[in-house]
């Protein structure tokens, strides 16, 4: 089955803005997808959506099995566990070096503060460091966030998204900040993470270029609504 399917997503803000359109889309188990569309087009909404950041107004969410519409509390809280997110803008905490942030990430209650690197346990910090080697920062392990690049920052939001142990990685404009060399390099880690590790990742683009390279599927969304859905090859000859 798929990991993902999302049926007849709508979601209505305040004052009518029908920022998604009966929207319907399927994830496979370490699937590579790309949305792209115009600013506006309700790419992060959609995202926002699947992991219930916000609530749709209609239609379902079935992640690894299970209605996400319908779970409680504590199911949503480890249905989520298993779904993590990147950001345009990193959101890390700048003041703390890129192990603190990566392991904030797993078990972000422990401590916001800088210098908590001994709240974790040995194995922690282990997959801390895995998952920083996994983005090529293993000699970053200890150089606070602000002092790297935005490549690098994005490295980091990488690490922090794999520590969780997801089985889908949603990635808002992930490049958006970065400059075409960094940007690459991002794409390239986000790819080898669905080849090699099996994780699913769904990925709001505007540089269709990029969607064109990476992707195993794209879906076009514009206005709210899902205006085509293809294979790079298939979206090309449209084109
Ligand atoms: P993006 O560049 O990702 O499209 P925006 O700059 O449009 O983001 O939006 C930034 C934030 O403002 C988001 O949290 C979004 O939900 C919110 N936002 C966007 N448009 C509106 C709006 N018309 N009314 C209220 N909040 C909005
Ligand atoms: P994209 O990510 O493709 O830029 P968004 O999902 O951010 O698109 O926005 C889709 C539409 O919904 C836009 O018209 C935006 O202004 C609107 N919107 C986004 N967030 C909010 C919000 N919190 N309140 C009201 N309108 C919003």
């Amino acid at each position: 089955g798929n990991l993902l399917e999302v049926r007849g997503l709508t979601k209505c803000y305040k004052g009518d803005v029908k920022a998604l359109d009966n929207v319907s889309i399927d994830v496979r188990r370490g699937e590579f997808v790309t949305i792209i569309g115009a600013s506006g087009a309700g790419k992060s909404t959609l995202l926002r959506c699947i992991n219930r950041l916000i609530e749709p107004t209609t239609g379902t969410v079935a992640f690894d099995g299970r209605e996400m519409t319908t779970l409680g509390k504590h199911d949503l809280r480890l249905a989520r566990q298993r779904i993590s997110m990147i950001f345009q803008h990193y959101n890390l905490v700048y003041r703390m070096t890129a192990i603190e942030n990566v392991l904030h990430g797993r078990l972000g209650y422990k401590s916001t503060l800088a210098g908590a690197l001994g709240l974790y346990s040995e194995d922690e910090k282990a997959l801390a460091f895995k998952v920083l080697d996994q983005v090529g920062l293993s000699d970053f392990a200890y150089t606070r966030t602000d002092q790297l690049s935005g490549g690098q920052k994005q490295r980091v939001g990488i690490a922090r998204a794999l520590v969780q142990e997801p089985l889908l990685m949603l990635c808002d404009e992930p490049i958006a900040s970065l400059d075409p060399k960094s940007s690459r390099t991002v794409m390239e880690r986000l790819r080898w993470v669905a080849d090699e590790l099996n994780i699913a990742c769904l990925v709001n683009l505007h540089q269709v270029d990029f969607a064109l390279e990476f992707s195993d599927r794209i879906i076009g969304l514009a206005k709210g609504k899902k205006v085509f859905e293809g294979t790079p090859d298939e979206v090309n000859e449209e084109v």
